[in-house]
């Protein structure tokens, strides 16, 4: 049974999960690396037993603080092949606008300080599915675009899906809703119907918020 904890840095969560062994999903963003050092001492993890971080996709705010992770945990740092040369280059994935919240928001952040990216060579580079259990964790990661074309979810044995920004809260009303950044709609929709015909999964996590029931989750992508 793998346990999650969702830890803020910055906007966005980095997503611990301990299992038999622990990795971390997502960097969090705009903090520096005593926040980490400071984090994981709180919950009393020796950032050395982290033994994979896991980029969801390469949208800043879920990658910018790579670098300080990989350094401070020494752990193999994984991607999907799209968010690879964005990663290596250091460069921003765009913010597409999905409808009137998307460009809402875009406007909402313009002004926002945002982090550099600095550039980083991913260690394993997955196309569709790729197995955790050899990191200690009993899951996998699969491929979910729509939101970025470099999108991936990890799915867990004990029914969790840790989703990045598939679905993420309005920052004008806090419901959730179906991404509203996105590069492909249709996809989007797919990707979560197909998370969904994953009976055994009874919980999500966003990058930015969660835990969110299967029953919310299903209501977005009838
Ligand atoms: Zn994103």
């Amino acid at each position: 049974m793998s346990k999650i904890t969702p830890i803020r840095f910055g906007i966005s969560n980095l997503t611990l999960i301990q299992d038999s062994g622990m990795i971390v999903v997502d960097t969090g963003c705009q903090s520096e690396k005593e926040a980490y050092v400071e984090a994981f001492a709180k919950l009393g993890i020796n950032p050395k037993d982290i033994k994979l971080i896991v980029i969801t996709h390469a949208h800043w705010d879920h990658c910018s603080r790579v670098n300080e992770l990989k350094e401070l945990t020494g752990a193999p740092v994984l991607c999907h092949k799209n968010a690879a040369p964005v990663l290596q280059k250091g460069e921003w994935l765009e913010f597409k606008p999905r409808g009137e919240v998307g460009k809402r928001f875009i406007e909402l952040i313009a002004n926002d300080a945002a982090d550099i990216i600095k550039p980083i060579n991913p260690d394993i580079i997955v196309d569709s599915e790729f197995d955790l259990t050899p990191f200690g964790v009993a899951g996998k990661t699969i491929y979910t675009p729509g939101h970025s074309d470099c999108s991936i979810s990890v799915v867990l044995d004990s029914g969790e899906a840790i989703m990045g920004d598939i679905l993420r809260e309005s920052p004008f009303d806090g419901k959730l809703c179906l991404a509203f950044i996105a590069t492909d709609e249709e996809k989007l929709v797919d990707s979560v119907r197909n998370l969904l015909k994953i009976k055994a999964l009874h919980t999500f996590y966003g990058g930015h918020d969660g835990p969110h029931t299967r029953e919310v989750v299903s209501q977005l992508a009838r």
